[in-house]
């Protein structure tokens, strides 16, 4: 049968609220005309409220999250330098891979196996022998849906002359996250995950600390087009309302991401973490009620904005994901080591609890094609007790 309506439930680029779209579409303004000024500096100071910082500095670049980690790298590291990776995944071997690319001197600590989570006590016995410009780490790896300790790992890092570097593309705006109270030092996302806006977004906020780092490099940053120091005084200009111009931002996104912005402080910080948190445990809920594993060893370590699923023995990736479709769902396969072995559900942004009760419906659907066994309807009712129990 053939659909017109699709549930995009992966873990980025997520759905995107009507208005947010609508917003796509008004006359292009120019970049430094008054009412522009206006749009990028209520979305810059809302954007802090929606990372937590107070202190932080907020910039806007055309881009992806890949463009945002090269970003935080590039400004706060020079050649030579030493720094820490923390890797629960896909995202922090591409974190090494960066960091080699500019020549850093990189100490990687990886988790054994995939699923499993970077300890607080490993690094800090790591900082206590060694001095690091920076040390990184993935608050949730969207390939294994492990949601990083990154509250604690930020007060051991506090007290060293590192900064701290997170990587929230996967979590910003939907997993609980508090960029002053957690002592991150950078901190980034992209505008196409839980900040519900379409892809083509760089966000990024630097710290004091970070900024002071920046201030005493000895070496010029590397790229042209991602330095700070140029992209800064753009950032003041329409924070204080005067023109200026460095590039071109993308104004029609900027209105999309204005608007998105807008909508998350309405639901406000704690209402929405909240949201994400109940969601991702219905889900997982349902998940155990069809004896289905998920990635995360413990559930302790289960993100609130995707979740990671092994396949039972015998269904196979192709002729699952090929049956959620025709149920109106996309999920996403596995990344890296894990492809072809699990498959991911994005729950963030936007997410509601009958988007995730239509993609449990058309997963026990697609188990039973796939010949799983799977009492109809079972993962629902679990999921549903979850949400009558919550009120939502
Ligand atoms: C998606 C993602 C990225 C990469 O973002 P792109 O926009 O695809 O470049 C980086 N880190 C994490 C944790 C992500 O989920």
């Amino acid at each position: 049968m053939k659909r017109g309506r699709t549930l995009l439930m992966i873990p980025g680029p997520t759905m995107c609220d009507s208005e947010v779209l609508r917003s796509l579409s008004k006359p292009t303004l120019s970049h430094v005309s008054s009412k522009f000024i206006e749009i990028f500096s209520e979305t810059l100071k809302g954007l802090k409220k929606v990372f937590l910082t107070e202190k932080g500095e907020m910039f806007i670049v055309a881009g992806s999250g890949t463009l945002a980690m090269e970003m935080a790298i590039v400004n706060t590291c020079e050649t030579g330098d030493n720094v820490l990776i923390l890797s629960n995944g896909y995202f922090g071997e591409r974190f090494k891979e960066i960091c080699e690319r500019y020549q850093l001197n990189v100490d990687y600590i990886e988790v054994k196996q995939w699923g499993e989570n970077i300890h607080p006590e490993t690094v800090k016995e790591k900082l206590e022998k060694k001095d690091y410009k920076a040390v990184t780490l993935t608050h949730v790896d969207t390939s294994t849906s492990v949601s990083a300790p990154v509250k604690e790992i930020g007060e051991i890092v506090k007290d060293t002359d590192a900064i701290f570097i997170v990587d929230g593309v996967c979590a910003t705006a939907g997993e609980e996250e508090r960029m002053d109270e957690w002592h991150i030092d950078v901190l980034f996302t992209a505008s196409q995950k839980a900040i519900g806006v379409p892809p083509g977004l760089a966000i990024i906020a630097f710290s004091q600390k970070a900024l002071e780092i920046y201030q005493k490099r000895k070496e010029p940053v590397k790229s042209y087009f991602m330095d700070i120091g140029l992209w800064k005084p753009i950032m003041d200009a329409y924070l204080e309302g005067r023109p200026a111009y460095f590039a071109t931002p993308p104004v029609n996104m900027i209105y999309a991401l204005h608007e998105s912005v807008k909508q998350i402080l309405k639901e406000g910080m704690e209402e929405r973490f909240k949201r994400h948190k109940i969601i991702a445990k219905a889900f997982r809920e349902a998940l155990k009620t069809l004896e289905l594993k998920i990635v995360p060893v413990s559930e302790e370590y289960a993100a609130s904005t995707v979740t990671g699923i092994y396949y039972p023995q015998g269904v196979t990736d192709e002729e699952f994901r090929k049956n959620m479709v025709e149920n109106g769902v996309i999920v996403a396969g596995g990344l890296g080591k894990l492809k072809g072995k699990i498959f991911r559900v994005g729950h963030m942004g936007t997410v509601q609890p009958s988007d995730i009760l239509a993609t449990i419906a058309a997963i026990e659907n697609s188990l039973i094609k796939c010949g799983y066994k799977v009492e109809p309807g079972s993962g629902l009712e679990a999921a549903q007790e979850l949400f009558t129990k919550h009120r939502i």
